[in-house]
């Protein structure tokens, strides 16, 4: 387990790249998916992209839960949340997409195999690396109940829309065409919104510098890219629902 100063110096890191990558992302979208160009270098399988890149998370959290030193069930409940999702975005997500799809650049996939690494390692130090940080009390209070509440709702809001187009695509096969049904009612990207407010369910019901770190980073990730879906399809349909926003219902 890493000592307390890297765990600090590594969550700051986080949180200055988060600052980067918001300003490169509003210049440029990130060249995957729909936006998937040459210039990238090699292409793999998006299923192993995700696959591979998202591993380290479930790992160094299980890990940080073997060698951690924070006892009680606390820890442990906020373990179960933390592979909740990751073992749904490894595992379950990838087996879902369709093979083949457009290339994942393997340049991109390496630095979010190295985000995740830090990000497995600063989150699993902040739930595991401090005795008694979180006590049974802690579940008790507001923290985690707003924070977890906020969590399962982010979860269940993107593992549907995440469905929603995983049968879009059953049935269109590669052509994008208008989402509807569940949240994108609202938005064009319920998604990542649902991704977006999980994580900052996490940072509230962790209350830790490692969990701000990794809602920022989200932020400044999905909502540049949240702006640009919705740029790419008022841009390509003309009948695009009028009143739906990009990532947050009613304002943007
Ligand atoms: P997208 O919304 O761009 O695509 C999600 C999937 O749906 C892709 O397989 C895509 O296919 C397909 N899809 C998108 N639009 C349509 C459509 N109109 N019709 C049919 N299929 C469609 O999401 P991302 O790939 O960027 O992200 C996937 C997940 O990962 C999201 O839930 C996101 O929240 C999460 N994520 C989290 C990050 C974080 O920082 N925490 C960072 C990035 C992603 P195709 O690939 O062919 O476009």
């Amino acid at each position: 387990m890493i000592s307390h100063a890297t765990y600090i110096r590594l969550s700051l890191f986080l949180v200055a790249c988060a600052a980067l990558v918001a300003v490169i992302l509003s210049r440029r979208t990130a060249p995957y998916g729909r936006y998937a160009q040459s210039g990238w270098g090699r292409l793999v399988d998006p299923r192993w992209a995700w696959l591979i890149m998202e591993s380290p998370a479930v790992a160094l959290m299980i890990v940080a839960g073997i060698a951690g030193r924070s006892g009680g069930v606390t820890p442990y409940v906020m373990l179960i949340m933390w592979e909740i999702h990751y073992l749904y975005r490894t595992f379950v997500y990838t087996s879902r997409m369709r093979p083949g799809g457009s290339g994942f650049p393997v340049s991109l996939a390496v630095m979010a195999f190295v985000f995740n690494t830090i990000n497995g390692l600063t989150n699993g130090y902040a739930v595991f690396g401090t005795p008694n940080a979180y006590g049974v009390a802690w579940m008790m209070g507001p923290r985690f109940i707003v924070g977890a509440l906020l969590f399962f709702a982010g979860l269940s809001m993107h593992v549907h829309s995440d469905g929603l187009l995983r049968k879009m695509r059953a049935v269109n096969g590669s052509e994008y065409r208008i989402p509807y049904g569940g949240a994108f009612r609202y938005v064009t990207c319920p998604n990542y919104a649902g991704e977006i407010l999980q994580w900052i369910g996490w940072a509230v019901a962790t209350w830790s510098l490692a969990g701000f770190a990794f809602a920022v980073f989200t932020i400044a990730n999905l909502a540049p890219r949240a702006l640009g879906h919705h740029r790419w399809y008022k841009e390509r349909y003309p009948g695009y629902p009028e009143n739906r926003k990009a990532f947050i219902p009613f304002l943007l």
